[in-house]
């Protein structure tokens, strides 16, 4: 029996790891087993029993399930810590090897070495591909090797290096299966100890006037012009390569965004401390201010910026947020109220559908100034300004913030004049401080 351990790769079709696994078990004669384990380490670190990635997870492996007993096969999906149950499984003689899709992020990487290190042990080979990324962490270097830290050549050197056949679909999952087993049966949301909540979930297609209008519609809030896929690209509940096929290369701008998606997780492999250290050091000496009355204000979208508020209200309510808005809120955060940036990023941790560690951390520490190719830090948004040009009727704050323009609409928690000189003086104070050292 060959396993395949399902991870950000939820589906059967142009799977990369588990279409070789059905390919070696049918040269060896064996059949293919798919596995999913809920993590006790991540699930733990959960405080809302409704979470939405966790219900998300439940519905994506209930539809696989269906899938797999349509063609006679079963997924078992364990709760647990995976070391014990590849403690159990490699040591299990019929099991002869592990497929899976590499994840990039530290703990995966760390869990993932000592998963390998159980099979070596037994001698049983553990196979990790690429599917989750268009071009991995160790691809696109520098001519010295080194990574990367501005965009734009990385972005070039990603388009000189992707082969036609790097966008391939790999053949769709049909077997052979192990038979369905009576030891596992499917756990509900409530077995894990979360409960059932409402998921809006977009479509896994791209409308095709969306990508064609891409590029003059992305920016603007109130109108349906970006892909909504991200949660399917987190989970794989989409592959990355059918996605890139229908727009590679004729939406450049789309195929951009693509791309840095790719940067955010090259920059978290080779900077694995970023989720808590600012990736320019420098910016570690700000001096944060910690008005918590400030940060309840942007967690409920009640400072009095309509934009913002908007955003954090659709945040809360839906558990997705507009990238204009993600950084004109993240934006806010902290140079508006001068609040750490990890503050915000644990926020959105905690509240997005799509939440990824590379991508956010990315998009934080570029709102902060801290990051790679991030905004100068002397780029301080106006929010009433952005809203000005890409909300301007209000279609966008009206739907969140439907008390907007009347008395009851709180009035701003700082004036932006005041906050931007603050924000000036404590940034240049901090990088002045750091060039001392
Ligand atoms: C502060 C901040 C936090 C963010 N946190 C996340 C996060 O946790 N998860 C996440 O997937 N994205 C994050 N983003 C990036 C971006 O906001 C979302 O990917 C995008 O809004 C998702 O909407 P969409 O699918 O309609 O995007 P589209 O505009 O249709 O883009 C297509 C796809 O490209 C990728 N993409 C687009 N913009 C970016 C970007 N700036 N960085 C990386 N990938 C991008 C996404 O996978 C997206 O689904 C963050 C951005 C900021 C500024």
């Amino acid at each position: 029996m060959v396993l395949h351990w399902f991870r950000r790769d939820l589906r059967l079709e142009d799977n990369h790891a588990l279409s070789s696994a059905c390919q070696y078990s049918k040269e060896r004669g064996s059949h293919v087993q798919c596995i999913f384990i809920f993590d006790s380490n991540i699930l733990s670190e959960l405080e809302n029993p409704r979470d939405r990635r966790v219900a998300f997870i439940h519905a994506e492996l209930q539809r696989i399930q269906f899938e797999l007993a349509q063609q006679g096969a079963q997924l078992w999906v364990v709760y647990g810590d995976p070391i014990v149950w590849h403690t159990r499984w490699s040591e299990d003689p019929s099991v002869e090897a592990l497929y899976a899709n590499r994840d990039y992020e530290p703990y995966a990487g760390l869990r993932d070495t000592s998963v390998a290190q159980l099979y070596a042990e037994k001698g049983k080979p553990c196979k990790w591909v690429k599917d989750h990324v268009l071009m991995e962490p160790h691809e696109v270097l520098k001519e010295d090797r080194t990574p990367y830290l501005v965009f734009t050549p990385y972005a070039r050197k990603w388009k000189s290096l992707l082969p036609p056949e790097g966008l391939a679909a790999f053949p769709d999952a049909k077997g052979p299966w192990s038979p369905p087993s009576p030891a596992y049966t499917f756990p509900s949301l409530e077995d894990l100890g979360f409960q059932a909540c409402s998921l809006a979930i977009p479509s896994r297609e791209i409308p095709m006037d969306v990508l064609a209008h891409y590029k003059e519609t992305r920016d603007f809030p109130g109108e349906a012009g970006t892909s909504r896929l991200s949660v399917h690209l987190r989970f794989g509940t989409r592959s990355i390569r059918s996605l890139a096929r229908s727009a590679y290369p004729t939406h450049e701008t789309y195929v951009n965004e693509l791309i840095w998606r790719d940067f955010y997780q090259m920059i978290l492999k080779h900077f694995p401390q970023c989720p808590d250290k600012a990736i320019k050091p420098a910016y570690d000496h700000i001096r944060w201010e910690n008005n918590t009355e400030h940060f309840a204000s942007w967690c409920q979208g009640e400072t009095g910026y309509p934009l913002v508020d908007a955003g954090m209200r659709e945040l809360n309510e839906t558990g997705f947020m507009h990238n204009r808005v993600r950084m004109v809120v993240a934006s806010f955060l902290t140079k508006h109220l001068l609040l750490d940036w990890r503050l915000g990023a644990a926020y959105f941790a905690a509240k997005l559908l799509d939440f990824d560690l590379a991508s956010n951390v990315g998009g934080w520490q570029w709102a902060s100034g801290s990051g790679c190719d991030a905004a100068p830090y002397f780029r301080i948004f106006n929010p009433s300004s952005q809203m000005e040009r890409f909300d301007k009727a209000a279609v966008y704050v009206k739907k969140w913030v439907p008390e907007y323009g009347t008395s009851t609409y709180p009035v701003p928690i700082v004036d932006h004049k005041m906050a931007r000189e603050r924000a000036l003086f404590r940034y240049k104070e901090g990088l002045s401080f750091a060039s001392l050292m």
